[in-house]
């Protein structure tokens, strides 16, 4: 690709649209160029409207932008990211794909809509033809995609390997890392030494989202697995990297040899379309008995590889295994980076 794709940032000053400005440097296809945020940041300079909270000096390119409050008509270009306040994300987003932006989202707020895709492309890029009934129904120029919550993408690429031989339910127990509950986030005197066994919405989104991402295209929605999934949602004192322990009951009769092997053997489009934010592998299965730990494996893959381990008989439900992903990259501005080049390789979006 000649000439990199301008692309702008919804919400560029929180905690996520960090990320997205950090991920995206020096990106072969894409070049921001415009970044946006509320009133209290518009008119100022990227770096005077941001408390850089990353390792590493904000990124020259975009420390002299000024940023533009979140509406359509300021500039912003074609392809936008979002990274929105959730409790504004629902508007402004609508808002940027009715005057023909791509908005691709990693808020909550469209995710379970019919028309919209949520994406993770190694399972379910089948699921951006969704767009074509998104348009028609809306009578929208633009279109929104989304990813999953975080904890949500470590779990369904931990059972996207095993989908063949039928799912048929899941019991998940996760560890999120604090960095998930953005900046500050959780009190240092909450979660020193404690476990928190509640964040709020998250069990609910693990369990649907789930269903929708492993479900099925039927042309204008999508069919969900049929499986039962349940979660028990907790925040332990991890900076980086949720880690989820999983039992899954199987339809198919199978031995462990045939689910390492389903592991190993796993291989998916962007990987084989070689898409620059794509892992490979996008699941690495570890055959360590203490792995995956987040301090040493949640940056494997430039923190978009989903690590798995301790796969062994469960006697209540079959199969159990635990896995782990960065839940800032791969659960957030990494996955709609990836998203939006599976979008461009798929001519969804102009370039
Ligand atoms: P955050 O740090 O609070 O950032 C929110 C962003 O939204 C800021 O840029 C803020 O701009 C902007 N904003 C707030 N109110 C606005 C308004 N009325 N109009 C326009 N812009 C407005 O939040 P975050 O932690 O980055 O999370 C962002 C989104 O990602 C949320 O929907 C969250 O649920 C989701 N998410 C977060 C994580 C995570 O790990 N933190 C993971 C997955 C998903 P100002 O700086 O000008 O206030």
């Amino acid at each position: 690709m000649d000439r990199k794709t301008p692309v702008g940032v919804l919400g560029a000053t929180g905690m996520v649209g960090q990320h997205f400005v950090n991920f995206l440097q020096n990106h072969p296809w894409f070049e921001i160029t415009w970044v946006g945020a509320s009133d209290r940041s518009a008119g100022k300079k990227y770096s005077d409207a941001t408390n850089w909270r990353l390792e590493g000096s904000m990124p020259a390119t975009v420390a002299g932008l000024t940023v533009s409050d979140c509406n359509p008509g300021t500039g912003a270009p074609d392809l936008v990211f979002s990274a929105m306040d959730a409790s504004v994300a629902t508007e402004i987003e609508r808002a940027f794909a009715e005057a023909g932006h791509t908005v691709v989202s990693n808020s909550k707020n469209h995710r379970m809509e019919s028309d919209v895709p949520l994406l993770v492309p190694e399972i379910n890029a089948d699921h951006l033809r969704l767009l074509k009934a998104q348009k028609e129904r809306r009578g929208w120029k633009g279109q929104i995609v989304t990813n999953p919550n975080c904890s949500t993408v470590a779990l369904t690429l931990g059972l996207a390997p095993l989908k063949p031989f039928g799912i048929k339910a899941v019991l998940v127990t996760t560890m999120q890392a604090i960095s998930g509950a953005g900046y500050p986030g959780v009190p240092s005197m909450d979660i020193m030494g404690n476990v928190i066994p509640f964040i709020g919405g998250e069990e609910e989104k693990m369990q649907v989202e789930t269903q929708k991402i492993l479900g099925s295209f039927a042309g204008d929605h999508i069919v969900d697995l049929p499986a039962a999934v349940s979660a028990h949602c907790n925040r332990v004192a991890v900076v980086d990297g949720h880690t989820v322990a999983v039992s899954v009951t199987l339809e198919q009769a199978v031995t462990k040899a045939d689910l390492l092997a389903a592991y190993r053997n796993f291989d998916a489009l962007p990987q084989q379309k070689g898409l620059p934010s794509a892992p490979k592998p996008a699941v690495l299965y570890l055959d360590e008995d203490n792995r995956p730990q987040p301090r040493r494996d949640a940056m494997r893959g430039n923190g978009m590889t989903v690590t798995v381990g301790r796969l062994r008989e469960c006697p209540v439900l079959g199969w159990k295994f635990v896995c782990m992903g960065h839940n800032t990259i791969r659960g957030a501005a990494g996955a709609a980076v990836l998203n939006a080049e599976m979008m461009l390789e798929e001519g969804l979006i102009r370039r």
